[in-house]
């Protein structure tokens, strides 16, 4: 914790060698969304990301799949959509969003490859291995950001500046209002992994010593598989108990996901007790152990929640509950209430299956604009609402829609030189619906 930490001034002259309408820190789905919609309303746009790659969880994460709606979630997700089956790396469209069609696996390594095409095509100018460190803040404006590349540390200042960092690091940076976390923690992350299926067992892959293999059912952690290509299979980790906005305790998650990662391939690939290993979800009971040779690990754990930054307006699961149609409504939700319980590592929920089920409902314009500034619109997993609104609203087409509602704002703010808040959400939604975004409820 560094509340209690000794302080100590930092002060440098840094060169300011980047200057934009529309700044975009963090280059995940909604980052991503958000930095193209600018970038078509003719912003001049950077987008700043501090991996190789954009996409965050969808990519670096290992998250190979949309949940909840893939049509009608707006112009720029649609062109990553005819991308992705252009490249023949995505699962068919089974119809508008119900529960058991609820999930589009795509190849994670392709997306990539996509997204980086897709944003060069929009003419936004991007800036990888590049982390925010830190913004300035005069009265309620921000800027400019400190940015630590492979230059080393420059600045970086923009009219508005969109948070799509998942963690909200330039809100926290800024000093900006955040949302009281969940009570038991945040919701927990996973590790995504990927094996191939073998003919031929491979046998463990854990030397004797390492760690205490897992030797009976009960011990093991949650974990979820789905396709991954041909003999390709992607397992899903369950890690919970940690702070994903605390440098020591990300750090020893990073290490527990990647022990627990090899417990469980070792007990699936060990015959303990001669019998059945127990089934996976998704994966039927097959006999003896699996044939699974490991192929790799995500870089980074996937993170469901880290930080919330507190907006003009802060969903609710009730608004969720009532269907709830905002004027400002920019982007829609359809998805169920997903909220693995934080403090175990087993397959338990927050709510029974009957109180996961919600209406499809709107995300108003006001959740996406930061309560104390004057120029920071956010969109993603850090945008304005409780944890149990953002356990539906969390999944990618619904992020990407706020990234376009987010990066649209912005740039007609820049444009207009007024504040984000002082643009008619009405006329947001409009511009929106007429790109391809389906706003409409029942
Ligand atoms: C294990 C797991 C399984 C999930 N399953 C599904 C699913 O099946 N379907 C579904 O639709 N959704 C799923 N989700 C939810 C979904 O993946 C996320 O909510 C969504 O991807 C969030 O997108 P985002 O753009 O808001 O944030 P992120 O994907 O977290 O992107 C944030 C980006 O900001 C960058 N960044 C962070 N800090 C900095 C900094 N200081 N400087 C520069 N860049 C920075 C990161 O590198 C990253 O690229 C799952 C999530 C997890 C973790």
């Amino acid at each position: 914790m560094t509340d209690n930490a000794e302080r100590i001034t930092w002060n440098r002259r840094l060169p300011l060698r980047y200057r934009c309408d529309v700044a975009v820190i963090g280059g995940g789905i909604a980052g991503v969304c958000a930095a193209c919609a600018a970038a078509v309303e003719g912003a001049e746009v950077i987008l700043v990301e501090r991996f190789a790659v954009t996409g965050g969880n969808a990519t670096v994460g290992g998250v190979a799949n949309w949940s909840g709606e893939t049509a009608g979630q707006g112009a720029i997700f649609d062109e990553i959509i005819a991308d992705q089956e252009e490249c023949n790396s995505i699962a068919p469209y089974r119809g508008p969003y119900a529960r058991e069609r609820a999930n589009r696996t795509f190849d994670h390594e392709i997306l990539a490859v996509i997204l980086q095409e897709l944003l060069l095509r929009h003419g936004v100018r991007l800036l990888l291995h590049t982390r925010f460190v830190d913004i300035q803040r005069e009265g309620g404006r921000l800027g400019p950001a400190v940015l630590a590349g492979a230059s080393g540390l420059e600045a970086l200042d923009a009219e508005v500046f969109v948070d799509t960092s998942g963690g909200a690091v330039v809100a926290r940076a800024a000093g900006c209002a955040l949302l009281p976390p969940g009570g038991l923690g945040p919701l927990p992350p996973s590790l995504m992994f990927f094996v191939r299926e073998l003919a031929e067992p491979v046998g463990p892959q854990l030397p004797d010593g390492w760690f205490e293999p897992v030797r009976s059912e009960g011990d093991l952690p949650m974990t979820s598989t789905w396709p991954d290509g041909p003999g390709g299979k992607a397992l899903k980790l369950k890690v919970p108990g940690y702070d994903s906005g605390d440098t020591e305790s990300m750090t020893a998650l990073e290490v527990r996901a990647r022990r627990r990662m090899w417990e469980v391939l070792d007990y699936y690939q060990r015959d303990f007790r001669g019998e059945a290993a127990p089934a996976l979800r998704n994966q039927p009971k097959n006999a003896g152990v699996r044939n699974w040779r490991f192929g790799h690990a995500s870089p980074i754990i996937g993170l469901r929640e880290t930080r919330r930054i507190a907006g003009d307006y802060v969903l609710t699961v009730d608004d969720l509950r009532a269907g709830r149609a905002f004027d400002d409504g920019v982007a829609r939700g359809v998805f169920y209430l997903d909220a693995m319980r934080p403090d175990d590592e087993q397959r338990t929920y927050l709510l029974s299956k009957d109180e996961q089920v919600v209406p499809p409902y709107h995300i108003p314009y006001r959740s996406l604009i930061a309560r104390d500034t004057a120029n920071l619109l956010m969109a993603g997993r850090c945008f304005s609402a409780d944890q149990m609104a953002l356990s539906s609203a969390r999944v990618m087409p619904t992020c990407a829609m706020m990234g376009q509602a987010a990066g649209i704002a912005a740039a007609w703010s820049a444009d207009r030189g007024c504040r984000p808040r002082d643009l008619d959400g009405r006329e947001l939604r409009r511009r929106l619906e007429a790109r391809g975004a389906n706003l409409n409820l029942p």
